[in-house]
């Protein structure tokens, strides 16, 4: 199999790098996402492997096909990227790696949680300047607090239980819950409504889909608890994020902590600072004291990377044996 790499940082080719020694497939990396503009360099490939960012759109999709490209290996569990109706029509399989480590991603909630709340990050930068002032610093106990987690699958679940460890009260909402595993985690879930109503801190783990794009909007955020935390590390558009940034403004959404952002194609994983972000809500958002953001890091573990890059691999040389393989999206999952 021949693989054209997408969108690869020096990380993503150590690992997939170590991961195929035990295949040895032609792994051709290109520093650029797959998008209209690249799409060209996909010709001579069996396979092209892509990230978060990369569009996969209809003349991508189209290029590839008559390029002859057989297979999508996402190095990633969302698949929001990929358009899979015409995917499947042009008989180009797409496989992913559904869970890679829901741990790296719960406890980079967490970390955004306890950062926005405690406010580590502006202590780190008072103390350098020998400033140990305490005011403006001032947080809460998350001890008896009610957390509303949305979407409560591996990273969900895993979020869920690390919150209550924290002795929070844990409230979920998901339209197609695993009854075992929730019963089995001791948590209660009510109507979305309900959640945002009661929630000291919101936390979404639900995938990006037309029925999600933008359900945190202008009526989710009134409903929200005046001074609440809402984390996502989901996906951007889960978020109307001028709606948000009305709420800020209005001091209704007490804390924002997000590490994706519904324009993050054009900014994410690159090094901007020399130049003029032109991207103004970014940059409005970055300008309230109660938001932090991170540039969609919550993967970036060890251990995630590791499964990533053997997940991904395997799932080419399931692919490449057998035409297909455990992790393909299948019929199921086309909107
Ligand atoms: P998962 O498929 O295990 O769980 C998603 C859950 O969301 C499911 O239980 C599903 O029933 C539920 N859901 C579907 N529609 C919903 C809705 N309208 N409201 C509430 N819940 C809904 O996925 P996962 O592995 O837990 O990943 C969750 C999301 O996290 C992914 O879709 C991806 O976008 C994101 N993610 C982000 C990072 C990062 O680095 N920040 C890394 C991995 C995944």
């Amino acid at each position: 199999m021949k693989i054209a790499v997408f969108g690869t940082k020096p990380y993503d080719r150590e690992y997939l790098n170590r991961a195929n020694q035990q295949y040895a497939f032609q792994l051709d990396y290109f520093k650029v996402r797959l998008n209209e503009e690249t799409r060209e360099l996909a010709r001579g490939h069996d396979a092209v492997c892509v990230f978060v960012n990369d569009i996969l759109n209809q003349p991508v999709l189209e290029t590839m096909a008559d390029a002859g490209v057989r297979l999508i290996a996402l190095r990633c569990a969302g698949f929001n990227n990929v358009d899979l109706s015409l995917a499947d029509k042009l008989g180009i399989k797409v496989a992913r790696v559904p869970a890679y480590s829901p741990e790296a991603v719960a406890e980079y909630t967490l970390a955004l949680i306890l950062t926005l709340n405690r406010k580590t990050h502006k202590a780190w930068n008072r103390i350098r300047e020998g400033n140990f002032s305490l005011n403006g610093l001032l947080g809460f106990n998350m001890t008896g607090k009610t957390a509303g987690v949305v979407g409560l699958g591996r990273i969900g679940l895993a979020t869920a239980k690390l919150l209550q460890g924290f002795d929070m009260n844990v409230i979920a909402y998901d339209p197609f819950p695993d009854e075992v595993a929730i019963k089995a985690a001791g948590i209660k879930t009510v109507p979305l409504h309900e959640l945002y109503h009661h929630a000291d801190i919101i936390t979404l783990h639900c995938p990006l889909t037309d029925s999600t794009f933008h359900m945190i909007d202008a009526e989710a955020l009134e409903s929200m608890k005046p001074g609440a935390m809402l984390i996502n590390t989901s996906r951007g558009a889960l978020i109307d994020t001028q709606a948000a940034i009305r709420s800020l403004k209005a001091e209704h959404l007490g804390y924002l902590g997000i590490d994706v952002y519904e324009q993050e194609g054009d900014l994410f994983f690159e090094d901007l600072s020399e130049q003029i972000i032109q991207d103004d809500i970014i940059q409005r958002l970055q300008s309230f004291p109660n938001v932090l953001i991170t540039g969609h890091q919550g993967f970036f573990t060890r251990e995630a990377l590791t499964a990533i890059a053997e997940t991904t691999l395997t799932n080419i040389h399931e692919f490449a044996e057998t035409g297909t393989c455990k992790n393909l999206l299948t019929k199921a999952y086309l909107a």
